[in-house]
Order: C-alpha cells, then structure tokens, then sequence
C-alpha cells in the first residue's frame, strides 16, 4: 500500500492566501501595513536564504517585509540595542531574530530581550506560557503548521496517540504541546491527542514508535525513522531538513516508510512551506493586537 502524500506547498500556499485576504482587510478598516523584521547577523549562506524566502513571503502577503543584516563582529550589546529600538518603533509589528547566531552572542538573552507581543516566532517564555495554558497570542510557527497540515489534510489527531521524537524548544516540545491541549486555540483546530515525547534516551524507541497513530519525527538526522517503527496504516509527519552529499532530505527513510504508513510528509514540500505561512499569520496576529 502506497501512503498518501501530504502536500504541505498546496496548505501553504492556501494559508498565505488566506492570510493576503485578511492583510488586505485589515488594511481597509486601520490603514496599517503589517510589518515584520528579519535580523540576521553575520554570513550564513543557508540563514540568508530563510531570510529572503521570508522577505519575499511577505512580500507576496502585503505585509511590509525588513531585513536587518549586521555583521558577524556585531556584539551582544550592539544586538540587544537593536531589539530594544524595535521593540519600541510603532511600525514594526513582529520581530524575528534568525538563527542560528554567531557563537560569541548568547540566544537565549536576545530571544528574551524580543517584546512578548512582537515575538513572532513564539520563543518568549511569556508566549510560551500563555501557550501552555491554552490561551496563546501566537503558537510557535513550525508546530502550528503540523497542526494546520494534519487538519487541512483530514487528519484528526483528537483520541489518538501522536508520539513526537524530538524534545527542542523550536518544535518537539511546543508540537507535542499544542497537539495534547484540550480545545483548538484558534477556532476549530487540531487537538485532544494523547502524546508520548520521544528523545535520545527513550529506551526501545520503535516499540515506542510502532504504539503510534501518528508519528512525527523532529530529530535532525537523515533517514533515521524506518518502516520497521512504523504501524501499518499510522501517519507520518516529517520535520527533519537535513543536508546529505544527495541534497535535502528529512529524518524518515521515505521511500520505504511510504509503504507502510497510511500518509506521509515529503521533504521537501511538506513542513518546511507550512513554518513561513505561520509566520505570516503571527505577523497579522500581531498587528492587530498592537492597532487595538
Ligand atoms: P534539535 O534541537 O537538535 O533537537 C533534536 C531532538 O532530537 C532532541 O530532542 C534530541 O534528543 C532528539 N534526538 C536526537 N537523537 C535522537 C535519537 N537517536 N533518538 C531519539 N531522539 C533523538 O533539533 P530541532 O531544532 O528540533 O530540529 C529537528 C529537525 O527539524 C532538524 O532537521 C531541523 O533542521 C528541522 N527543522 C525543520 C523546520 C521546518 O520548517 N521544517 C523548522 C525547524 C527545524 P535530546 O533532547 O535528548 O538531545
């Protein structure tokens, strides 16, 4: 049996178009233009190209799109500065600091230092908070798009066992976390999974992973999740973005997990398109609650 393949490009692409008709009528009742800003600092090859296909995403939804480059010597100090007269400009609605930075600057000072209702990416300990408790100002953008996909796909992850490999505060925790709460934050949404948190010291991991109607792998390494720690008929979601000598490819053995799991995610073209559309939807989230 051949899975399905879930098209995470066609979701995407319909959410940045939701959310370009909802920019638009915004603009019409409060003249502002969403805007985001990108920082970037120092020369990473792979960083630059997020940052323009963010830039240019924006472009393409109506919001007004920034990017901040700064050179790789920036200091601690000089970044913080940086955030702080962001923080404070009146049009500038969300602020994204793009990682990874440069070893001599600590992340977790700068992402604390990004303004709880411009922290788009939904790193702030104070989103992450209200997140927990289900009533979110933003959800994080890689985990909301595993929820968007699973339920814009006919997915309903509600009763079922989701297990998650991957424990990171970018998508393992905060994935198991919005799939496990019991209401869907915004309107009807994917929720009310029973979830199992996998990571590098789960003993017996495939009898952990075969339990799985739904297994989502966010580990970081290529290939890693087989078709022998899969349930025959279970959907497997992808979030892995790995560079191997033979290009991109995800944490999922996919030309032999397809066989035997009921749907799959492909890389690329699955999570990877879902993460900037969300980060678009938290950029209008963000303006309107700023303009209220
Ligand atoms: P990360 O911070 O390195 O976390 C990896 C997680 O995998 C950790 O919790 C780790 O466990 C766990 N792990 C490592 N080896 C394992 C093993 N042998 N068995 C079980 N668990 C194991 O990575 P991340 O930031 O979450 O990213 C994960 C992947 O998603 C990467 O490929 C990344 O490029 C990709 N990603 C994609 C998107 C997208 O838009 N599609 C966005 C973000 C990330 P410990 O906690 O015990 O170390």
């Amino acid at each position: 049996m051949a899975a399905q393949i879930l098209d995470g490009k066609k979701i995407a692409l319909q959410i940045r178009e939701e959310v370009a008709v909802q920019v638009q009528k915004f603009y019409e009742i409060k003249r502002v233009q969403p805007k985001l800003v990108a920082i970037l600092v120092g020369d990473d090859p792979a960083s630059a190209v997020y940052v323009r296909n963010k830039e240019l995403a924006c472009k393409k939804a109506g919001i007004a799109g920034e990017v901040i480059r700064l050179p790789h010597q920036t200091t601690q100090i000089e970044l913080l500065a940086k955030i702080c007269e962001l923080n404070d400009e009146d049009t500038c609605h969300g602020i994204l600091v793009q990682l990874p930075l440069p070893a001599h600057i600590d992340t977790r000072t700068v992402l604390d230092a990004v303004a709880p209702e411009k922290d788009v990416d939904c790193f702030s300990p104070v989103n992450v908070g209200l997140m927990s408790q289900g009533r979110p100002r933003f959800l994080p953008c890689t985990p909301h798009g595993v929820q968007q996909l699973l339920g814009r796909c006919g997915i309903d992850v509600q009763g079922k066992h989701v297990v998650v490999i991957g424990r990171s505060d970018i998508v393992g925790k905060p994935t198991a976390m919005i799939l496990a709460l019991p209401t869907g934050p915004f309107g009807k949404s994917n929720a009310n999974a029973t979830v199992t948190i996998c990571h590098s010291q789960t003993q017996d991991l495939a009898s952990v992973t075969r339990n799985a109607d739904i297994v989502i792998a966010a580990i970081g390494k290529a290939r890693f999740v087989t078709a022998e720690m899969i349930k025959p008929g279970a959907c497997v979601i992808d979030v892995g973005m790995n560079q191997t000598p033979e290009g991109l490819c995800g944490d999922v053995d996919f030309d032999r997990v397809s066989q035997v799991a009921s749907a799959i995610t492909p890389v690329p073209g699955g999570v990877g398109p879902l993460t900037i559309a969300m980060l678009l939807r938290n950029t209008l989230i963000a303006a309107e609650t700023q303009t209220n």
